[in-house]
């Protein structure tokens, strides 16, 4: 095992499935864990999974305790932590939190505060990105100003366009605009969105890419090197949200799909990038082209998909390269060194209830038996028979990955273990699932970010 360096006591400032996550990669290292909790999650499964376990946020929201970065380094300081991992969401992102991190000695697993703040402004990445000649969506190299701005931007370059926040996530803070009578309602709601969301109201324009593939590249940086684990396709999304994720993607050209590696490496070793992170990229099926979307600065949902192919760890390498380990010599990871094998699919299984427009199901499990055996992973953990599902949190259960030599085998297997495992109390998106893994645009990887809407009379 390469050494994890200073770092001996590790803390999760997250929750729930990324959580144990965390806390199994960290357990594997020899490292000491600790958990943090909320006051709805006093009897949470992940604050078990760890060494040691601490309320925080006592008097905040349920959401908020899990952002109350100060309280959360203060009780990391109390406890002797070395290192804090963040996991995807929450303070994953948030350059103050890394920085007070780093103030205090303690090692933020993820970039630097300065590299967060770059990629954490999606105008600013898109500006990198020009300046390392990586294609971007024609779209505004700054915030706008107010409405008058973007309708002064669309009457030169057309209709239709998306709006976007600028310090956006997960989805949230985008509209797509066809027309000019839209404009003025559209930014209202998508800067409103973005302030209550992001805490940052400046949205931008890019022009809306019709029916792309989403690609995207997991890269390792060390600071000074970067690789590739090569790359994932995301395009199964609902409201601009990923559903069902496969790596590698089928299907792209090789000449292709070389360019958009280069393209990843290149713009992240430019920036001294040190950490796990990946480059998304909207790909045009038909004329091959592809433009740069933004950089996720983090662990990502689907990265279980990229370990399962790679066979690489991307959580433990996150620790690793957060206590100062070089990929080469301390990982062994030379881009020639790392390959793949057969496919990956993962599938989000949520208590959201396709009959009822989407709306997360809470409630007691009654009966929690996932399915397991050959070619199954699952992440999880939280969830057993007798566990409530409370309406505070994101409505995931558990990530069902399936491998297999095919894509069709993986297919197969997801859905096998899909079928097979039962959840009882609480209403969820399986029957769902189980028609998007069997539709034939999905068996030919020819699915665009508009399939689910596109396909709506098979899937619902
Ligand atoms: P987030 O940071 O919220 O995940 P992204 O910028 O990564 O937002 O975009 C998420 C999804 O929104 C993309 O995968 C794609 O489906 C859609 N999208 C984003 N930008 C465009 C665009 N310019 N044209 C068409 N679809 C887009």
């Amino acid at each position: 095992m390469p050494s994890t360096g200073r770092i001996k006591k590790l803390m999760a400032a997250n929750r729930g499935e990324i959580a144990i996550r965390i806390f199994r990669a960290a357990a594997e290292l020899n490292l000491r864990t600790v958990a943090i909790f909320s006051k709805e999650d006093i009897s949470s499964v992940h604050r078990y999974k760890a060494d040691e376990a601490y309320q925080v946020g006592k008097g905040k929201s349920p959401i908020g305790a899990y952002l109350s970065y100060e309280e959360i380094v203060e009780m990391a300081l109390k406890h002797r932590v070395d290192a804090i991992h963040p996991g995807y969401g929450f303070l994953s992102e948030n350059a103050a939190f890394a920085k007070l991190c780093e103030d205090n000695g303690i090692a933020f697993v993820g970039p630097t505060a300065a590299s967060l703040e770059q990629f954490g402004d999606k105008t600013k990445a898109r500006n990198l990105a020009i300046s390392h000649n990586v294609p971007v969506v024609p779209g505004t190299a700054h915030a706008l100003e107010d409405p008058a701005a973007a309708r002064a931007w669309c009457a030169e370059h057309g209709y239709p366009v998306i709006l976007k926040a600028a310090h956006g996530g997960g989805g949230k803070g985008m509209r797509v605009v066809r027309s000019e009578a839209e404009i003025e309602q559209s930014f209202a709601l998508c800067s409103g969105e973005a302030l209550k969301s992001f805490g940052n109201g400046e949205v931008f324009i890019e022009r809306y890419v019709d029916r792309p593939r989403h690609i995207e590249i997991q890269i390792l940086g060390d600071g000074t090197d970067v690789v590739h684990l090569y790359d994932r396709d995301c395009s199964v999304q609902r409201r601009h949200q990923k559903v069902v994720e496969v790596a590698p993607a089928s299907g792209l050209p090789p000449a292709l799909r070389q360019r958009l590696f280069d393209d990843a490496v290149r713009i992240t070793k430019a920036s001294g990038y040190r950490a796990a992170g990946t480059v998304e990229f909207l790909v045009e099926p038909t004329t091959g082209s592809y433009f740069f979307i933004e950089v996720n600065p983090r662990v990502q949902v689907e990265h279980t998909v990229t370990e399962v192919i790679t066979g690489i760890d991307i959580v433990q390498s996150q620790i690793l390269l957060a206590g100062g380990a070089k990929l080469q010599k301390d990982l062994g990871l030379t881009q020639d060194a790392i390959s793949t094998r057969g496919y990956a699919i993962q599938c989000r299984v949520t208590t959201e209830d396709p009959a009822n427009n989407f709306q997360p199901d809470t409630g007691r499990l009654q009966v929690w038996r996932p399915a397991e055996g050959f070619g199954i992973r699952l992440d999880g953990g939280n969830s057993y028979a007798g566990s409530v599902i409370s309406p505070y949190y994101d409505s995931m259960l558990m990530k069902v990955t399936g491998s297999a030599l095919t894509f069709e085998g993986t297919a197969a297997k997801v859905s096998r273990a899909l079928r097979e495992s039962r959840i009882r109390g609480v209403k969820t998106n399986i029957p769902f699932m189980l028609n998007v893994l069997k539709h034939p645009v999905f068996l030919s990887a020819k699915c665009t970010t508009s399939f689910i809407e596109d396909s709506q009379k098979e899937l619902f």
